[in-house]
């Protein structure tokens, strides 16, 4: 029978399957079952077995489930929808599946705000066990979703972005020994440490060591003190600790004000890594080469991912080699043109 169904080709007919479907049915094969009672377009019978089929894989039957999902999307069905959901979400048996899951399942039937939930949730996750990547990249991939639907980006998924992705160029920057522009996204993230529960103590190690190599020794006294709290400094790296403890012994409490730059709106003087005018009210876009708010007058966009750069700080990052660092496509010089119509790309209009 399964060499039948193997061979039952393009000129098949609904009734084939059926019989193909009714056959492995009777068998309690419930992934072949589900499949071709799909193939049948019978959706209803095919959602039941697939979920049983997902019950009753021991490890997580992705294929199953991934299965019933398209059978769902083809079925416009919301009942069907809702059954799945259910499923999901671990209504019918207690055991809550997978968020991708859900998000692909809102993805397929074009829920795109459902989804961008979803995709907050499984960046949540994520970002609490420590898996930065994945979550920079499903919040990048829904962001670039809800852009192309013209959709408004919801305003918790742009804070998260914000912030993995200084985790990202501040890891960029001590690859590349640039202590300044590293320290200084190493503070953003400091200052939101119990978002990285899973890396508490190393992140605020470099956070300190970075300000100490730029000179920003108040930060690097404060965050230094922050670590010396009985929560963590038995955690602290042997390596670091003796180093850490002269720096709270002997704070030096020196540090050059961070310069300003021209407020890419109003051109009011903005501290640098500030993301907000005061003059003029404005959230500013920030540079993905550097975490620093963008410059009217040197800006440039990646013709990938859309996300805007200051285009001198991107071209030395492109001319040493590296790719985009929020969507790593390969760049060269010549892509990176200057924007003058930043404002419609940053901002596209998005309704709700
Ligand atoms: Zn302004
Ligand atoms: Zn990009």
């Amino acid at each position: 029978m399964e060499l039948y169904a193997d061979i039952l080709g393009s000129d098949a007919t609904q009734e084939d399957y059926k019989s193909v479907a009714l056959h492995f049915d009777n068998e309690r094969n419930h992934f072949l079952a589900g499949k071709f009672y799909y193939l049948s377009g019978n959706y209803p019978k095919a959602v039941k077995h697939l979920i049983r089929a997902s019950q009753n894989s021991s490890s997580e039957d992705s294929e199953s489930t991934q299965l019933a999902i398209d059978v769902v999307a083809a079925a416009n069905d919301d009942a069907l929808t809702r059954q799945l959901i259910d499923f999901l979400m671990g209504e019918v048996d207690g055991i809550p599946k997978d968020a991708k899951f859900l998000f692909r399942l809102y993805m397929a039937k074009k829920q795109y705000r459902e989804a961008a939930k979803t995709a907050i949730i499984i960046a949540r996750e994520e970002q609490n066990a420590g898996n930065y990547k994945h979550a920079h990249d499903v919040l990048l991939i829904m962001y670039g979703e809800l852009r192309k639907q013209k959709l408004k980006v919801p305003a918790d998924m742009t804070t998260a972005l914000l912030l993995l992705h200084s985790y990202t160029i501040a890891r960029l920057h001590v690859r590349r020994g640039d202590h300044l522009k590293a320290a200084r996204m190493l503070i953003r993230v400091s200052n939101h440490i119990s978002k990285f529960p899973a890396h508490t103590v190393p992140i605020l190690t470099s956070t300190v060591i970075e300000c100490q190599r730029s000179g920003l020794k108040s930060s690097s006294f404060n965050f230094a003190a922050m670590l010396m709290r009985p929560e963590t400094r038995g955690s602290i790296d042997e390596k670091y600790k003796k180093k850490i403890e002269a720096i709270v012994r002997k704070p030096q409490k020196t540090e050059e004000e961070e310069p300003s730059t021209p407020c890419p709106y109003c051109s009011t003087p903005v501290i640098e890594t500030d993301l907000e005018c005061g003059h003029c009210q404005n959230a500013l876009p920030y540079c993905i080469a550097t975490g620093r708010h963008i410059l009217a007058e040197d800006i440039t966009i990646c013709p990938n991912c859309k996300f805007p750069a200051i285009r001198n700080e991107l071209l030395k990052l492109v001319e040493d080699g590296e790719d985009c660092p929020m969507c790593n496509t390969g760049l060269t010089a010549e892509k990176l043109q200057a924007a003058t119509n930043w404002k419609s790309v940053v901002n596209p209009e998005a309704h709700d």
